[in-house]
């Protein structure tokens, strides 16, 4: 008997046939994020599980999984979706798809910067709703060509982003938890500290990975001591910014606008009013949703049930204690 995997959304069909040849593959066809209740039902003597859309595996999961369950292979990089430490005590190795969506990530994050910047929503609804002027002193933005970027957490998709900006012939200031001196040259760019790089920037991109140490990394004080001119951008986790702080300082002018692909929480209750404050421009966690990154993505997460399946290290282990 093939042993039983469960993806627990729709992903690339393209990319399975390798998987669905070793395994016997279930796929969850609804495209919202699994439920607490769905999960628990649809766990029970897999193999393997490969949670999509954020879906929750949390130990009761795992428990309910039982002994049989050998990996849970990510659909993502963030992996804040997975308690590792649970997974870890239990020797389940998890998994994530690095790399392959930088590119397309960083794209919607440079999207949102200039969106944002430049007023495309407004300037959508006014050419929409009949108000179309050509007049000089309508819908004025941020300049983004020379101004300057701050990229907190230079790791894959910060370094994409802010080599965008280079190539905006912005000036790049960074922030993450340890130097990168070859970074420094080749971009160029400058590490600051976290405080001293909040003062300074006209754009701030976020890409660190949510923990318990980065939640709220973007607080009421933090957000106080950017300029009134400053634009957030937010690609990494909605649980980066304290939302009701950002939410009120772009209300009340203490800083010009943001623009999130994600937010806190996810989705967002269509009354929020994340969703409809002047100056943030919101997309629905889209940063990876290119046809070729989300391929790409669906293969890696195979590659990895593949390898653990026929009893090899998995490329993209997050926990490789667990391999021995
Ligand atoms: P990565 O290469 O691991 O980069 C993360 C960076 O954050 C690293 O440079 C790391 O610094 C830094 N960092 C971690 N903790 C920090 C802290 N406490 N203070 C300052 N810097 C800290 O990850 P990635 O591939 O670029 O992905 C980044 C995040 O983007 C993911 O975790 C995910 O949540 C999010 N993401 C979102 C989408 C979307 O669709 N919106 C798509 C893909 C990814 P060091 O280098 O010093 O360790």
């Amino acid at each position: 008997m093939k042993p039983r995997v469960w993806i627990t959304g729709p992903v690339a069909e393209a990319a399975l046939p390798g998987l669905r040849e070793l395994a016997d593959v279930t796929m969850r066809p609804a495209p919202e994020k699994a439920l607490p209740d769905e999960m628990l039902a649809g766990v029970p003597g897999l193999a393997g599980l490969l949670p999509v859309n954020g879906a929750r595996v949390d130990a009761e999961v795992l428990d309910t999984a039982g002994p049989s369950l050998r990996i849970v292979a990510n659909f993502g990089v963030g992996y804040d979706n997975v308690d590792v430490g649970a997974a870890t005590a239990r020797r389940i190795p998890v998994t994530n798809t690095p790399d392959v969506l930088v590119e397309s990530t960083a794209d919607v994050a440079f999207g949102l910067l200039i969106a944002a910047a430049r007023r495309f929503g407004e300037g959508q609804s006014a050419a929409r709703e009949d108000r179309w002027q050509w007049a000089q002193g309508l819908m004025w933005g941020q300049e983004v060509s020379g101004a300057t970027l701050g990229i907190l957490g230079l790791g894959r998709i910060g370094s994409a982003v802010a080599r965008r900006g280079r190539a905006f012939g912005m000036r790049v200031l960074y922030h993450s938890r340890s130097r990168k001196p070859e970074a420094e040259f080749a971009l160029p760019c400058e590490y600051r500290s976290l405080e001293d790089m909040l003062a300074e920037v006209d754009f701030l991109s976020l890409h660190v990975a949510l923990k318990p140490e980065t939640r709220h990394i973007l607080n009421g004080p933090a957000l106080a001591r950017m300029k009134r001119t400053a634009i957030v951008v937010n690609t990494g986790r909605g649980g980066l910014v304290d939302q009701a702080a950002l939410l009120a300082a772009v209300r009340d002018g203490r800083i010009a606008g943001a623009g999130l692909d994600v937010t806190d929480p996810e989705p967002p209750s269509p009354d929020d009013p994340i969703l409809h404050a002047p100056g943030i421009y919101v997309t629905p966690h889209i940063g990876s949703a290119s046809v070729g990154a989300r391929t790409a993505m669906t293969r890696v997460a195979a590659e990895n049930l593949t390898a653990v399946l026929r009893g090899r290290r998995p490329p993209n282990c997050v926990n490789p204690e667990v391999l021995g």
